[in-house]
């Protein structure tokens, strides 16, 4: 069926995008007016079939740009009745282009759900001449050679082989050439005898890799993009060989050696200490060898971490061994739950409780949380302590609280609610709330300084938090900055609760300690804690950077699903990881900054890819889904490099039976 409109857009496509740039051959211009290219997008995307645009299309690939496959068409100079191969049928548009100028097309594509749509789509064309298969199109189609011409929709490191040897001879091949994921030349070859051929450069393009035998490594990119050198380049090669001799070698993170670190860090106020996944063992054992020494040798005060405050509140107070009736709920019960009810942190709390023990109540280190997902058990935190303190205030404060309870259920629900015209939403009340508590700080806190202090704070979360589900509607940046925020005032906070000269240990992801402004964050217009904390205490903070190359971790497919323990792939190529995995170390401490090898951080200064996993894990997108580009010595002033890694082991709730009533972990 035609649509009309659809029928003058595509004249239009023709016209404004095709012919004004140069694309003469009546024959790609007639067959790109009779192929609707809406028939070869998805349903949802119809409506951009015209724009001049390449368009998403499944399993994370694209249709090309209209004109581009105007002009690698119009570059195999078809008179028509010939014999094509097309690499990478994706949607099948180009390969319907093809068949209304060709004889026969042989259409190849690595990805079973494609080609089973194309070919529907063809067949819907009643384009009979293509025949189509699945496989690895960088070796070509043998059988079907030799053939007149050949597309290659999907760049390669270099001209395959094997696709030359299957031209005939004064065939043409138009393939995208190129190891810059951003950039590729497009290169046409021509056969010109038995042995001869010549070749062309047509155009600058960006296309997807062709991932196969004589393309890029599969194993060592995600399906979506895996551009790299092929082989680790002399450069590298002797930046790694250089990063070996002067890094600080260790087997396991449990002999990690402290003395330099500990060195540098100096008199820093605050040590961020980093991790490049939520479920890694070797970086929470790492983390906590580095706050040990850092509680023991050099008196710091307090740790904070990237865990909600009224959970972490429960370790704080079995830490510092607090008097607090047992709660009723179980502290880091919501997804994802491994991520702190692991056995590593229990050791480090554990741990702590004893250092404590014979302190005095002031001299003891605390545990506190920076993030802000705990907005209803953070109302009940406020509620109860109000009840105890002054239950007329309890009452003001049931009222205001009162307007965000309908949406407990669903969050997202408030955000939706709140853009609704007159509806006037929660600021104010939760605002208030909080300014009150403040207010009433000689009143309340001379009974009870630090219960205070908690009320405070988790009214202070509750009026971020409120804002944080009303700006997730209007996309994450704002979202991710109003979290960063709530975690730099939280800290701020904490210094000054702490007393003047206090200093903390932060743990949190690498995408919080490392300073955004180094990385692709940045360019979204995001910041994280690093870099509030460089603007605001300059060298008085020391950040630390981890990484690995494979071993599994402990994550989610999606959202609130269960834990996996998941393979890591391995690094790849271009990436920070790769280079480190080159060193042939089991693990180092490098220093970035001061102290650091100048060669080193030079050779480091140059922009690479980095990868961060959180509580999910995709390695099937992994290069979209977890690498971004980054400047490591501008990122982080030590990195601590973990070659081969496992998962974190998470709390058997068995085990915790018989625990006492006020274990943070408890049931
Ligand atoms: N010509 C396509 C169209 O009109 O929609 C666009 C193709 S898309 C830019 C590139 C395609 O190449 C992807 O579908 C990808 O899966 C495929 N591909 C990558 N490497 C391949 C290989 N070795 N063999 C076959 N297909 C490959």
């Amino acid at each position: 069926m035609t649509d009309p409109d659809q029928k003058a857009r595509r004249e239009a496509m023709v016209d404004y995008q095709v012919r004004a740039r140069g694309i003469r051959s009546p024959r790609v211009l007639e067959a790109m007016r009779q192929v609707p290219r809406e028939a070869f997008v998805p349903m949802d995307l119809r409506e951009f079939a015209y724009d001049d645009t390449a368009l998403p299309i499944a399993a994370g690939q694209t249709i090309t740009q209209p004109w581009i496959v105007a002009m690698m068409i119009e570059a195999l100079d078809l008179k028509g009745g010939e014999r094509v191969l097309d690499v990478g049928t994706g949607s099948g548009y180009a390969a319907a282009l093809l068949a209304r100028i060709a004889g026969e097309v042989y259409s190849i594509e690595r990805i079973g759900e494609l080609a089973n749509q194309a070919s529907r789509a063809l067949l819907d064309q009643g384009l009979v001449n293509v025949e189509l298969r699945v496989g690895d199109g960088s070796l070509g189609w043998p059988e079907a050679a030799p053939f007149d011409a050949i597309m290659v929709a999907a760049a390669s490191p270099s001209v395959p082989d094997g696709l030359k040897r299957q031209l005939a001879i004064g065939g043409r091949l138009v393939i995208p050439v190129g190891a810059d994921e951003n950039a590729q030349e497009l290169v046409r070859v021509t056969r010109l005898g038995e042995d001869a051929y010549r070749r062309e450069d047509l155009a600058d393009v960006r296309f997807v890799p062709l991932l196969g035998e004589a393309g890029w490594d599969e194993a060592r990119a995600g399906p979506q993009r895996g551009f790299g050198r092929r082989t680790t380049s002399e450069r590298d090669r002797s930046l790694s060989r250089r990063i070996a001799d002067v890094a600080e070698g260790f087997e396991s993170v449990d002999d990690l050696p402290l003395a330099g670190l500990l060195d540098r860090i100096g008199d820093s106020r605050l040590v961020l200490i980093g991790e490049a996944s939520h479920g890694t063992s070797e970086f929470y054992r790492a983390r906590q060898r580095i706050t040990r020494a850092l509680i023991e040798e050099k008196g710091f005060d307090f740790v904070a971490i990237e865990g909600d405050w009224p959970d972490t509140a429960r370790i704080d107070h079995y830490v510092r061994h607090a008097e607090y009736p047992p709660s009723e709920w179980t502290a880091f019960a919501r997804f994802p739950t491994w991520m702190w009810r692991n056995e590593e942190v229990r050791g480090f709390v554990d741990w702590l409780r004893e250092h404590n023990a014979d302190r005095a109540p002031a001299d003891r280190v605390a545990f506190h949380g920076l993030d802000l997902y705990s907005l209803y058990n953070s109302i009940a935190a406020v509620l109860e302590y109000l009840d105890d303190v002054d239950p007329e205030a309890a009452a003001v404060a049931r009222e205001r609280y009162g307007c965000l309870t309908p949406f407990e259920p669903d969050p997202a629900a408030y955000a939706r609610m709140s853009l609704s015209p007159g509806y006037a939403g929660c600021e104010t009340p939760v605002v208030e709330m909080l300014r009150d508590l403040q207010q009433r700080h000689r009143q309340y806190a001379e009974q009870d300084g630090d219960r205070f202090h908690d009320a405070v704070q988790n009214a202070r979360l509750v009026a971020n938090a409120e804002e944080y589900y009303r700006s997730m509607f209007y996309g994450s940046r704002s979202a991710w900055n109003l979290r960063d925020g709530h975690m730099f005032e939280t800290l701020e906070t904490l210094l000054a609760h702490h007393g003047e000269g206090s200093r903390g240990v932060i743990w949190a992801h690498n995408s919080h300690v490392g300073d955004a402004r180094a990385t692709d964050m940045s360019r979204r217009g995001e910041f994280n804690i690093g870099q509030l904390c460089r603007a605001r205490f300059g060298e008085a903070v020391y950040s630390i950077g981890f990484g690995t190359d494979t071993g599994t971790v402990a994550a989610a497919s999606n959202w609130d699903e269960p834990m996996e323990i998941k393979t890591l792939r391995p690094a790849l190529p271009d990436s920070y990881e790769r280079l480190c995995h080159e060193t042939g170390r089991a693990g180092f401490l490098l220093p970035l900054g001061r102290g650091g090898d100048p060669q080193v951080r030079q050779g480091l200064a140059e922009s690479r890819l980095e990868r961060a996993v959180g509580v999910i894990y995709r390695p099937e997108t992994e290069r979209a889904s977890h690498y971004f580009h980054a400047e490591l010595p501008r990122q982080f002033d030590e990195y601590v490099w973990v070659d081969r890694s496992r998962a974190v082991t998470p709390l058997d709730s068995r085990a915790l039976e018989g625990a006492a009533d006020t274990y943070p972990f408890g049931l």
